[in-house]
């Protein structure tokens, strides 16, 4: 018989359980305490499927500091873990085209100046000079360039992490579903993994959108909600587009990867909702391609080689949840709900979690994010997503 020391399970492994091991692991000088499930392999769910972008540029405040640490923890993490994540900060370019967007950009200036990481407004005729791969459009007004803003490699992030995991010895399970969290007396007694029951005092999910699986069965009323999201990349080019360009008008963002591919996505407005199968569709393909041509000059010529998707954790306020709510079973907490921005945000939450559970008192930056604010109505006010 094995004998698991599981005092802290994890469920999930993304980026966020990972970094929640990671911390936890790094706060107590040793992770063989720590368990963490994985029901696929290491980064299976949105960690290894998305853009690789961070931003500090949020509409709402809470989230806008919380971006703004969470670029400075990311840019140390390949100190932390030993593996270079690729930290850059490459730019992105958000594109005015209509009146509307022009005016949410411009009037989130003031905000963004007050903490210190402003926009530039580049007018159009200098937008096509300084940008020569750019299409010219009529339309164009303005574009909005956010120097503090960048690409980190999913891979390294993710990789990196776990190695780090492993070398204070946190248990990593690979293929281990799991299935039930039991609760006795009002506290977390175990979970069933693959069938078997696995003692635990405390249980950390984390496993992205498939939260909505254990929110239901534990009546833990989390409005969660998978989207369906598609990405693609084209063959490689010469690398000449820096910055993450965002044409919101066209619901596009395209960029190009470290090798030459240009990466990028739209949104048709008819992305499946739930835990649907993971896969492409024409309409995406067909729309994507269109934008994209009115986006990027000679685009028309290029090739898609490789496309997929991944969930989006949506929230009604489109921002994240981590904690617990005081009518839960004891020693049972939830991080998730980044609504498209776990890459970016959740390395940091993860590191607030972990120190949340170490000293027991919720981390200033965590407590907007609370599970509660569903019940009470404080909700945030996040417009800024993208894709
Ligand atoms: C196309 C696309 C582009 C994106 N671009 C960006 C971007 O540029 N920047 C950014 O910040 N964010 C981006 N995101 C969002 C980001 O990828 C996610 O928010 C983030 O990866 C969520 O991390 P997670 O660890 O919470 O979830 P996940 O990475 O989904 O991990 C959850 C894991 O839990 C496992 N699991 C599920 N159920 C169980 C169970 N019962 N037992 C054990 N394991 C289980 C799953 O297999 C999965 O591996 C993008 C997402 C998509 C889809």
């Amino acid at each position: 018989m094995i004998y698991l020391n599981c005092k802290n399970s994890i469920i999930g492994g993304g980026v966020v359980g990972l970094s929640v091991a990671m911390n936890l692991a790094i706060a107590n000088g040793k992770g063989n305490d720590i368990c963490l499930f994985e029901s696929k392999y290491l980064g299976y769910g949105s960690s290894l499927r998305n853009a690789g972008r961070f931003r500090v540029h949020f509409g709402d405040e809470n989230n806008l500091e919380f971006a703004v640490e969470s670029s400075k923890y990311l840019n140390s993490l390949s100190k932390i873990t030993g593996m270079n994540v690729l930290f850059a900060k490459t730019g992105y370019l958000w594109i005015a085209s209509d009146e509307a967007s022009y005016n949410i950009l411009k009037n989130a200036n003031s905000t963004f100046k007050k903490w210190g990481v402003p926009l530039t407004e580049i007018p159009s005729e200098e937008l096509y000079k300084k940008y020569k791969f750019l299409r010219k459009r009529n339309e164009i007004i303005s574009g909005f360039l956010g120097k503090e803003d960048g690409t980190i490699h999913p891979d390294s992030v993710i990789f990196g992490m776990a190695r780090k995991c492993k070398s204070l010895k946190v248990n990593i399970f690979e293929h281990s579903n799991v299935e039930d969290i039991s609760i006795r007396s009002g506290k977390v007694e175990s979970i069933k993994v693959n069938g078997s029951k696995v003692e635990t005092e405390r249980v950390i999910i984390a496993n992205g959108a498939w939260m909505t699986f254990f929110s239901e069965k534990l009546g833990l009323n989390l409005p969660i909600e998978p989207v369906r999201k598609e990405i693609s990349v084209t063959e490689p080019f010469a690398y000449r587009i820096e910055p993450f360009i965002v044409d919101s008008s066209l619901h596009t963002y395209v960029s190009q990867t470290l090798k030459g591919e240009i990466i990028g996505s739209t949104s048709t407005g008819a992305e499946p909702k739930g835990l649907v199968e993971l896969g492409n569709s024409f309409l995406w393909l067909k729309k994507y391609a269109e934008r994209l041509s009115r986006i990027l000059a000679g685009a028309e010529r290029i090739r898609i080689i490789r496309a997929w998707s991944g969930y989006y954790e949506m929230t009604p306020d489109r921002s994240h949840v981590v904690g617990r709510s005081n009518d839960w079973p004891e020693e049972l907490y939830v991080i998730g709900g980044f609504s498209g921005h776990g890459f970016m945000l959740g390395p940091l939450a993860g590191k607030l979690m972990a120190e949340y559970i170490f000293t027991g008192t919720m981390p200033r930056l965590l407590r907007p994010y609370s599970p509660e604010r569903f019940k009470t109505g404080k909700l945030i006010n996040e417009t800024f997503v993208i894709g």
